[in-house]
């Protein structure tokens, strides 16, 4: 697995746009917004990997619990797959407990899914695959 991103939960995405353009030196590429998990991120390519900045757009978002909780700082991070379906079925057989039943539509194109912290050692882990069209 290839570490694809880190997510990092920002209360104003605006203003870490704008931090973490000084800090690593050039712009984000892509916002995108993802409804169904009331976010809205910013991708900045870092070498083969990326950064994923994510603020919440509604109460209900985990982005929004998780600063409630937490406060900023890193959310997940995310390995690229070539097939997310035999991983999910691979880390179920070895006693991963998963939070997605099948894989969802995340931001960047990917289809997503997430490990529960509590099988990883309080890291939240986001298996993704590209969606090829
Ligand atoms: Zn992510």
């Amino acid at each position: 697995m290839k570490l694809e991103h880190i997510g990092i939960a920002v209360k104003d995405l605006e203003a870490a746009n704008e931090l973490y353009a000084l800090l690593i030196g050039k712009k984000h590429y892509k916002i995108e917004t993802v409804e169904s998990e009331q976010v809205n991120t910013s991708f900045f390519k870092t070498g083969s990997s990326k950064i994923e900045l994510l603020e919440a757009t509604g109460p209900k978002s985990a982005i929004a619990r998780h600063i409630e909780k937490r406060g900023e700082g890193i959310h997940h991070i995310a390995f690229e797959v070539k097939d997310i379906y035999a991983e999910m079925e691979r880390l179920r057989k070895e006693g991963f407990r998963l939070l997605n039943e099948k894989p969802k539509r995340g931001a960047d194109n990917k289809l997503v899914c997430f490990v529960h912290p509590k099988s990883a050692n309080s890291v939240l882990v986001e298996l993704c695959q590209r969606i090829v069209e």
